[in-house]
């Protein structure tokens, strides 16, 4: 949703709610599309003393792949995003920060949720933090079977065993 900001900008204590979705199903990630469900972005946007902001969260589901077993895991994500916003001058340059530079009073809000999601999905991801993995052996699901692959034996160990022996 691209938002005009003049009214807020020339009225303070203007605040302006939004709660819609965006459709960001043709998105790619690591090879595969993640979020095939509508994104929810709610917020507002309002003029304190003069100063915009915008305070908002996306709440999105993301399909990854497990680095360890390969499985597909779905994630629900709770992203905010909070940000001062100013108007663009021809002789600003400096961008970035808390701070979104808004061009001719026009806020695309669909543009920062988009690179703030992209931002913050995962590369790595795992299923759970105690996945076990696939055996390099015979490729087993280890989560869900045990195999008898001979784990191969450190070296430094193989010793100690024999005195055990
Ligand atoms: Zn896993
Ligand atoms: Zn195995």
């Amino acid at each position: 949703m691209v938002f005009d900001l003049k009214p807020i900008f020339n009225n303070e204590g203007l605040s302006v709610s939004f709660d819609y979705t965006i459709d960001l199903s043709a998105l790619s990630h690591g090879g595969v599309n993640p979020i095939n469900e509508p994104v929810r972005v709610f917020g507002s946007i309002k003029n304190t003393t003069g100063i915009v902001s915008v305070d908002a969260e996306t709440d999105f589901t993301y399909k990854a792949i497990c680095d360890r077993c390969a499985n597909e895991v779905t994630k629900k994500f709770k992203l905010p995003i909070t940000r001062g916003l100013i108007c663009s001058r021809a002789d600003s340059e400096d961008e970035g920060g808390d701070y979104i530079t808004v061009e001719d009073m026009l806020l695309d809000f669909d543009e920062i949720a988009t690179e703030e999601i992209v931002l913050n999905l995962p590369n790595k991801f795992l299923c759970k933090e105690s996945c076990m993995g696939l055996c390099p052996i015979c490729g087993i699901d280890l989560n869900l079977n045990q195999c008898n692959c001979k784990e191969p034996i450190d070296p430094r160990l193989e010793g100690l065993l024999q005195f055990l022996d």
